[in-house]
């Protein structure tokens, strides 16, 4: 197929290969990273590269699984009694008609969503019964998923999309950025690393988000329709990627409602009216005891904190325009408290506490905006294993910057606008005490931070399934 060429790395000696190594627990995410980047000769890859797509694949377990839409009368049945089971290794399709449970069954997989009625096993962990935490964990570490959409976050370059769930998993940045540009090589993108998705074609986007899937090293790639937005070429691509990934000995399980796709599966599930009506396969069992994930460290506040001022940092025009009404509402806060004999008139303090309340409503207001515009993004990060307090901690980290500049530039201005005043008045009409001044700063900062923590609770209460079919 046209991606051999491009997976020329990815065609080891399978001699060399064991995908479900026996022996001792896997170390660390950040420890079992490769140690090389690129292979020596294309055609000879290091059995240590090789381990390092893949962890143990993941098995499952599905029984009488049901789930439910809505509530009252009006409910939708989107999967009744399903019951299945899936090896570790192998290569499975989910097709259908469309509403007919497909991906409903993929996010339940997943560990997206959960059922209404039945029990999920995967990787050995009780999928239905795990805490909101324990499942964020098996997202993360145990699940690569590819989107239709690609649903790469469009202001982060290739390099950056791939690293993201190493981020989110606390990968330090340099092992996150030779893991992240050894995936890209694998699937022949090592020329467009710096590029933005907008600038690659549907074809390379899908190819950046399979080495994202790969970058925690998982054990079951979930691909949901990944060939429906992609000319031939592209979808013959990722088809050969899925396969070769399945070879290599993960467990690949994609939906697709297209025969022509559906037949490269060694099984094929077919689903109507939220049943399953017929199964190729399925009498593979589960060949050894799946190995625990080892614990995992998770978002560090330091690259959420970068993360946070980059994002700041790619929207310049609406970090400036929020941090000046927040500025001009400290300044203005100080500026009232500061005139002579304020501090007698609750009158003037008032109106200081409504300065503070307009310049914190400007950043309330701006974080909120974003996060409407970045639903679709918050879904992602969430599917990706983004724990709740992730996303929080990346909103709260996006007010920083404004936060900080309020802080400086705040005080500053009153004091200039306090000495102009004086000028102009011709007196000491200002009485700018080091106190205020000292109060202002505090107060800017407890209000940015006041401020960019609503949206963030906002963003990290969605449901990532809604987020994710935001338009
Ligand atoms: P498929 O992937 O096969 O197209 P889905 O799994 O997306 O099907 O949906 C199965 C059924 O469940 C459809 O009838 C769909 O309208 C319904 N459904 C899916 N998600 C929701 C939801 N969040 N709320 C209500 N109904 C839903």
């Amino acid at each position: 197929m046209a991606v051999a060429e491009s997976m020329a790395p990815l065609q080891p000696d399978d001699s060399h290969f064991d995908p479900n190594p026996v022996g001792p627990a896997p170390s660390p995410a950040s420890s079992r990273l490769p140690e090389g980047g690129e292979p020596t000769h294309p055609s000879e890859p290091k059995p240590a590269e090789a381990r390092g797509i893949l962890t143990q694949a993941v098995g499952i377990r599905a029984q009488h699984l049901s789930r439910v839409y809505g509530s009252g009368d009006v409910t939708t049945v989107a999967l009744s009694e399903v019951s299945l089971e899936i090896a570790p290794g192998e290569f499975v399709c989910i097709t259908g008609p469309s509403g007919c449970g497909k991906s409903t069954l993929l996010h339940l997989l997943g560990g997206l969503d959960r059922p209404s009625s039945g029990t999920i096993h995967a990787a050995g962990l009780p999928l239905s019964q795990l805490g909101p935490a324990a499942l964020e964990d098996y997202r993360l570490q145990r699940v690569g998923t590819v989107f239709q959409f690609f649903n790469l976050i469009g202001s982060l370059t290739a390099q950056e999309n791939v690293e993201l769930p190493m981020t989110l998993a606390g990968v330090p940045p340099v092992q996150r950025g030779e893991r992240g540009r050894w995936l890209l090589s694998l699937m022949g993108l090592d020329h467009r690393a710096a590029f933005l998705p907008g600038q690659l074609s549907g074809g390379e986007q899908q190819r950046v988000a399979m080495a994202r899937a790969l970058a925690n090293q998982p054990g079951l790639i979930l691909a949901d329709e990944p060939t429906g937005n992609l000319d031939s070429m592209g979808g013959e691509q990722i088809i050969s990627l899925l396969r070769e990934l399945h070879r290599r000995g993960m467990t690949v399980i994609m939906v697709t409602h297209d025969p022509e796709v559906a037949r490269y599966a060694d099984r094929v599930i077919r689903l109507r009216d939220g049943r399953v009506v017929a199964d190729s396969g399925g009498d593979r069992q589960t060949a050894r005891a799946p190995v625990p994930a080892p614990p995992v460290t998770r978002l560090q506040p330091r690259d959420a904190l970068l993360m946070g001022l980059e994002e700041s940092g790619r929207r310049p025009t609406r970090t400036l325009r929020t941090a000046t009404g927040a500025v001009l509402g400290i300044a203005l806060a100080a500026l009232i408290l500061s005139i002579r004999g304020a501090s007698m008139g609750r009158g003037l303090a008032f109106l200081a506490f409504v300065a503070l309340i307009i310049a914190g409503f400007g950043i309330v207001n701006t974080m909120l905006t974003t996060v409407v515009d970045r639903t679709r993004e918050i879904g992602v990060l969430k599917a990706l294993g983004a724990r709740t307090q992730d996303v929080a901690l990346l909103f709260v980290a996006e007010s920083t910057l404004i936060g900080v500049s309020t802080a400086v530039l705040g005080p500053v201005l009153a004091v200039i606008l306090s000495r102009v005043g004086g000028l102009i008045a011709g007196g000491r009409f200002f009485d700018m005490s080091p106190w205020v001044i000292v109060a202002s700063v505090f107060l800017a900062l407890a209000l940015s931070l006041f401020s960019g923590v609503l949206p963030a609770l906002r963003a990290s209460a969605l449901d990532p399934i809604r987020a994710l079919r935001t338009e």
